[in-house]
């Protein structure tokens, strides 16, 4: 837990969120400012700055952030969605606390713009 953190706050419920998924180690809650019609984020409740980071210190937690994702694209019925790990400020990551970003409910190009 780092008091300083956006998403260990929401984790702790300091922070309100619109939660739609929560087991013993990942919480998932929509996006404040979503860019498809379903916009959720996936969190390990542990604090790891980034994917890479997670996936070194505890494989298993990678493993059940993944299975959250997939649980939370079922739940909203997505037959067809993209998961994105922002990592890195060049590449979008604006909150270091490893989140997966499940965007679908609507047709994604690709490349991403
Ligand atoms: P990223 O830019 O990949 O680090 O993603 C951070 C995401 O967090 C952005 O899509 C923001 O819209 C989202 N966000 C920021 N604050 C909140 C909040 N309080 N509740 C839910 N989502 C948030």
């Amino acid at each position: 837990m780092d008091s300083h953190c956006l998403f260990c706050r929401i984790v702790t419920g300091q922070i309100p969120a619109d939660v739609v998924l929560e087991t013993p180690r990942t919480l998932a809650f929509r996006d404040i400012s979503p860019q498809a019609p379903v916009h959720v984020l996936v969190v390990p409740k542990e604090h790891h700055r980034d994917l890479g980071a997670l996936a070194e210190a505890d494989p298993g937690l990678a493993a059940a952030l993944l299975s959250s994702l997939g649980a939370v694209a079922a739940q909203e019925g997505l037959d067809h969605y993209r998961v994105v790990f922002n990592t890195g400020t060049e590449a979008g990551q604006s909150v270091f606390h490893v989140h997966g970003h499940v965007l679908g409910g609507r047709p994604l190009g690709w490349p991403p713009g």
